[in-house]
C-alpha cells in the first residue's frame, strides 16, 4: 500500500476552487479529515493542480541514437516538465515499423518509470514512403498512431492506401506536412531574414499544399489525419476548412510557433533551426488566432534533442530541431495565458484533455477514483531557463537565458512522485510531528 499524499489548499485548474487533493494507492481519494501519521503533505497554497500533461510529439531517439537522448533521459525530462504521458516518434535507428519494436519501446518506457510512453509506429517500412508497414499488427502491439514524422509521405497514392489500411484500427496518421520539391535544400523560412542572411528559404506553401492534399485524402478514404507541428498561416486555414467540411482531420502546434519568428535565426543561431521553420510575424499571429478560435486541437512540443557537436555545425549543415519538454508549460503560461490569448483553463486543456480526446486515451480527472496522473505548478513563479540544468541530454533550445513564469512543483504518475522541484517539501501531519 502506498502512502497517502495530500496536496493541501491547491487551486483546481478548471473550477478555480481551493481544495485538498488526496492520493492513495495510485488513485485520487476523498480527502480524510484527520490524515494518519503515515501521510505526507504538500503545502500547495498558490499552486494549481491539474491532470498530468500529455505530449503527443516527442523524439526519444531510442533505439539507436542514444547520444542525442535515451528513453530514460527523455522521460525524466518529461516528468520535470509536468508530463505524465508522452507519445514518441518512430524515426529512430532502426525505425519502429514492427510490432517487436513497438513493444520494446513500450517496455523500455515502463522500465524507466518516469511517465507513460505511448509508441507511434511508422506508416511505411523504414519510413521510405513506399511499402506500408503492418499497421494492424502495430496497432495490436500498442501503437497509438502511425507516422513517418521527420519526413513527409510524398506519394498521394501511398498516403491514400495508408489511410484505408489504418481506418479499421481507428488510429490517426500523423502527417509531417512538407512538399520536398518546394522545400528543396531550404534551411529556414523563405522571407526577408533568409535573404538578409543569404540562407536558402523554405516557403510556407511547402507545408500548406500537403495539408490541403491530405484533407482531400481524408475525405476520399474516411481515414483520420492529424497534422503535426503546424507553423504556417495557410496551414491553419487548411485545418479550419477541413473541420468546416466535417472531415476527421485534427492538428497540433508547438510553443515555438506562438513565441518566436524567423528573426530568432538572426545570427545564424542553429538553436532556432527547426522543421517546419520559425516563420513570419503574420504566421505567428495566425497560429495564436487558430489556438484562440479552437482550430488547433492540441499542443505538442516536437521535443527533438541533438548533441552539441551536431548543433555547432554551420547553420546549413546543423540538424533541424529543438528540445521542448522542460519549457513547454512555462512558454504556454508566459506567452499565451499571460497576454490573454487564452485562459489558463483552456491552455491546460490543450495539454491534457484535448490530446487525450484526439488520440483516444482514457480520461484523467481529479475526481476520486481517477488515476492519479497529475501536476502541481506555480503559475506565477519566475525562473530563468538554464539548459545545463535540463534533464534531457539535449541543450538545443532557443530559450536559454529567457525569464519565464510558471514552474512545475510536483509531477505524479499513477500515484508515484516522478518529479519534485528544488525547495518543495513533503511534510508529516502536525499531530504526528508534536508526538515525536
Ligand atoms: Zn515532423
Amino acid at each position: 500500500m502506498s502512502a497517502l499524499t495530500l496536496f493541501r489548499d491547491a487551486t483546481h485548474w478548471r473550477t478555480g476552487e481551493r481544495l485538498t487533493l488526496a492520493v492513495e494507492d495510485g488513485v485520487v481519494v476523498p480527502a480524510p479529515r484527520h490524515p494518519g501519521a503515515h501521510a505526507r503533505i504538500v503545502d500547495a497554497r498558490g499552486a494549481v493542480i491539474a491532470p498530468g500533461l500529455v505530449d503527443v510529439h516527442v523524439h526519444l531517439r531510442e533505439p539507436g541514437q542514444s547520444a542525442k537522448e535515451t528513453i530514460e533521459t527523455g522521460t525524466r525530462a518529461a516528468a520535470a516538465g509536468g508530463f505524465t504521458s508522452i507519445a514518441c516518434m518512430p524515426n529512430t535507428d532502426p525505425v519502429v515499423d514492427t510490432a517487436a519494436w513497438v513493444e520494446w519501446v513500450r517496455r523500455r518506457g515502463e522500465a524507466a518509470g518516469h511517465c507513460e510512453v505511448l509508441p507511434i509506429a511508422a506508416v511505411t517500412v523504414g519510413q521510405r514512403g513506399e511499402q506500408l508497414a503492418p499497421l494492424d499488427a502495430l496497432a495490436r502491439a500498442g501503437a497509438v498512431a502511425f507516422s513517418d514524422d521527420g519526413r513527409p509521405i510524398v506519394s498521394a497514392a501511398v498516403m491514400r492506401h495508408a489511410l484505408e489500411y489504418a481506418r479499421p484500427t481507428g488510429l490517426p496518421i500523423i502527417c509531417h506536412e512538407e512538399d520536398p520539391a518546394l522545400k528543396g535544400d531550404g534551411v529556414m523560412h523563405e522571407g526577408f531574414t533568409a535573404t538578409r542572411l543569404g540562407l536558402r528559404g523554405i516557403p510556407g506553401a511547402a507545408e500548406s499544399v500537403m495539408c490541403r492534399r491530405d484533407a482531400d485524402l481524408a475525405e476520399l478514404t474516411g481515414g483520420r489525419v492529424h497534422f503535426a507541428h503546424l507553423s504556417y498561416s495557410a496551414s491553419f486555414d487548411a485545418l479550419r476548412d477541413a473541420k468546416a467540411r466535417g472531415l476527421a482531420v485534427t492538428g497540433e502546434t508547438c510553443p515555438h510557433y506562438w513565441v518566436l519568428t524567423d528573426e530568432a535565426v538572426a545570427d545564424y543561431d542553429t538553436h532556432a533551426k527547426m522543421n517546419p521553420p520559425l516563420r513570419s510575424e503574420g504566421d505567428r499571429d495566425a497560429c495564436i488566432a487558430a489556438i484562440a478560435d479552437g482550430t488547433v486541437d492540441c499542443f505538442a512540443t516536437d521535443h527533438a534533442p541533438h548533441t552539441s557537436d551536431e548543433k555547432s555545425r554551420p547553420f546549413s549543415e546543423a540538424p533541424f530541431g529543438i528540445v521542448g519538454l522542460e519549457t513547454a508549460l512555462a512558454l504556454t503560461l508566459t506567452h499565451l495565458v499571460g497576454p490573454g490569448h487564452v485562459s489558463l483553463e483552456r491552455a491546460i486543456e490543450l495539454w491534457t484533455d484535448a490530446p487525450r480526446r484526439v488520440f483516444g486515451l482514457p480520461e484523467v480527472t481529479l475526481k476520486p477514483g481517477s488515476q492519479a496522473d497529475l501536476v502541481l505548478f506555480d503559475p506565477d513563479a519566475a525562473w530563468t531557463v538554464d539548459p545545463e540544468r535540463f534533464h534531457t541530454k539535449g541543450r538545443n533550445t532557443p530559450f536559454a537565458g529567457w525569464r519565464l513564469r510558471g514552474r512545475v512543483l510536483v509531477t505524479m504518475r499513477e500515484g508515484r512522485v516522478t518529479h519534485v522541484a528544488d525547495g518543495v517539501a513533503f511534510e508529516r501531519p502536525v499531530a504526528e510531528k508534536a508526538a515525536r
